[in-house]
């Protein structure tokens, strides 16, 4: 009697855990379940105990959990879209226990990473290639830095392997299934990453590319857990996206910077690298003319202005003259169609593109004595065809006919130049007037007068629009301080006021 209460105990309980749908349920996929499980969400059963009621409800749950997290519906039975997920490549790190979370990342923010060996299937340049490209994609969204070292142990040590291997706690399973596993930041094996050597690695579209897992499993060794959003890159299972995109969802990138925060913007160099030519500030390295040009030079670039034509250009001095420094001192055309560019002791002479051969030369070769270490600016009279340099507060003569240097200077620019001031910066002559000038300002020069005919900002030259109160009031005539655009509108508005007086004494003139 005991023994045959036992019996109906026995299949009312085998008949509640086994109804009729569950003994459809094909033994080789149940196997598959409880494995995928045991993996993926702590399931924890050992061996093929499927018959006992316990384990049975503990599947049961799991399958819920595993349902709900790729958004099927929560069945707790293995159906066929469950069955279909279980068997897609995926990740060998588990969706849920620990991992269920973000987890703390590394301390610091410089890590290093070594590749251990290279899988043959691709080659090696390609591999270094995907690894890099990974790991870029976090290093674009945090302040995080990776850097490559090949001996010793780095944070991040990568390898490919197969089966069980080393003392890693984690196994693979040949092709398909687990494509690689990572560990989340710490010491020993924190980092780490593994990826299944038994899958065809590829940088295409065929079999796995190496760039897209390498980019998910990093994202473990940063500390990240699995997404359920099925567009983040840290969702589970391998799904084939454009390796050239950018692979991060915004749940990618929300998670890792709620670890490391954002990237850092890069600090702002001191001195502005690129000059503005309406900087009202803006000064000049030197400007000379060349044919019918005028060239303006500031740091590595120059400025361009055509005779008469209000275009400016705005280039790299090297896109012209590779081998010229940056940072010219001074510069100008002699009357055989070349310009001469100066720097520190050294000067090129210039034809069209080209720096003639054997510049730079001394500019002690053009006579000046051993105390002149730098030349500040020069000009060359086109019409007595002779070069002032200007030194400091000194200028010289250079006659460009006989080649030498003219007897009676150096002279005090302030005595040869009355008004200009002590020393310039640039000069350059554009239709018979000389320009110097000096900080921001502009010294429109006459020549034979001896005299200061305007005052201008340097970039006069630029088609800037003028700030208000803009010119400068030196005790020079006011009317000509202006710069020529000012005088252009003044031009205009007179014009339109006769235009109008004109028309009104027409129309009075009809009426009579
Ligand atoms: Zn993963
Ligand atoms: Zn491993």
């Amino acid at each position: 009697m005991k023994s045959l209460l036992l019996l109906f105990l026995f299949f009312i309980t085998f008949s509640s855990a086994f109804p009729v749908d569950r003994l459809m349920e094909n033994e080789e996929d149940m196997q598959l379940a409880q494995a995928y499980l045991n993996q993926f969400y702590s399931l924890e059963i050992e061996g093929s105990h499927l018959v006992q009621s316990k384990n049975r409800s503990l599947i049961d749950g799991k399958l819920q959990e595993m349902q709900a997290f790729f958004g099927l519906k929560v069945t707790g039975k293995l159906d066929s879209n469950t069955l279909e997920i279980m068997k897609t490549p995926r990740c060998g790190v588990p969706d849920v226990g620990q991992y269920g979370y973000t987890l703390p990342g590394w301390r610091k923010h410089n890590l290093t990473y070594r590749l251990m060996n290279y899988t043959p299937d691709m080659a090696r340049a390609d591999v270094d290639e995907a690894i890099q490209d990974a790991l870029q994609v976090w290093s674009k969204v945090t302040p995080l830095t990776f850097t490559k070292i090949s001996k010793g142990i780095a944070d991040i040590m990568i390898a490919f392997r197969t089966r069980v291997h080393g003392r890693c706690p984690r196994y693979f399973d040949g092709p398909l299934g687990v494509l690689g596993h990572a560990f989340p930041p710490g010491l020993g094996l924190g980092g780490d990453t593994h990826f299944d050597e038994d899958e065809n690695w590829t940088k295409g579209a065929e079999g796995f590319n190496l760039f897209l897992v390498a980019a998910h499993e990093f994202g473990h060794s940063l500390g990240l857990s699995h997404s359920n959003d099925q567009t983040a890159l840290m969702f589970p299972n391998y799904i084939s996206l454009d390796p050239s995109k950018y692979p991060l969802s915004q749940d990618d990138i929300s998670g890792i910077q709620s670890i490391y925060g954002r990237p850092k913007v890069p600090a702002k160099p001191k001195k502005p690298t690129v000059p503005h030519a309406c900087d009202p500030d803006l000064t000049f390295d030197a400007v000379t003319t060349y044919r019918r040009e005028v060239m303006f030079f500031k740091g590595r670039h120059l400025w361009r202005i055509y005779y008469d034509i209000t275009d400016v250009e705005f280039e790299l001095i090297a896109s012209f003259w590779p081998s010229l420094p940056a940072d010219l001192q001074a510069a100008y055309e002699n009357p055989k169609d070349k310009i001469l560019v100066f720097k520190g002791e050294n000067f090129w002479m210039i034809r069209g593109y080209a720096v003639l051969p054997d510049y730079p030369k001394s500019i002690h070769t053009l006579g000046f004595p051993s105390s002149v270490k730098k030349i500040d600016a020069a000009v060359c009279d086109q019409n007595t065809r002779k070069t002032y340099f200007f030194v400091g507060i000194w200028c010289w003569r250079y006659d460009e006919m006989t080649q030498t240097m003219e007897k009676g200077f150096p002279q005090r620019v302030i005595k040869h130049f009355p008004g200009i001031g002590l020393r310039v910066d640039a000069a350059f002559q554009y239709k018979g007037f000389f320009y110097f000038s000096r900080g921001s300002k502009q010294f429109e020069y006459d020549v034979k007068a001896k005299n200061i005919t305007r005052i201008m900002r340097t970039n006069t030259w630029f088609q800037c629009k003028e700030p208000l109160n803009s010119s400068f009031d030196f005790g020079v005539n006011k009317e000509k301080v202006h710069s020529g655009g000012v005088e252009i509108l003044y031009h205009k508005s007179l014009s339109l006021f006769i235009f109008i007086i004109i028309h009104l004494l027409k129309n009075i003139y009809s009426y009579q």
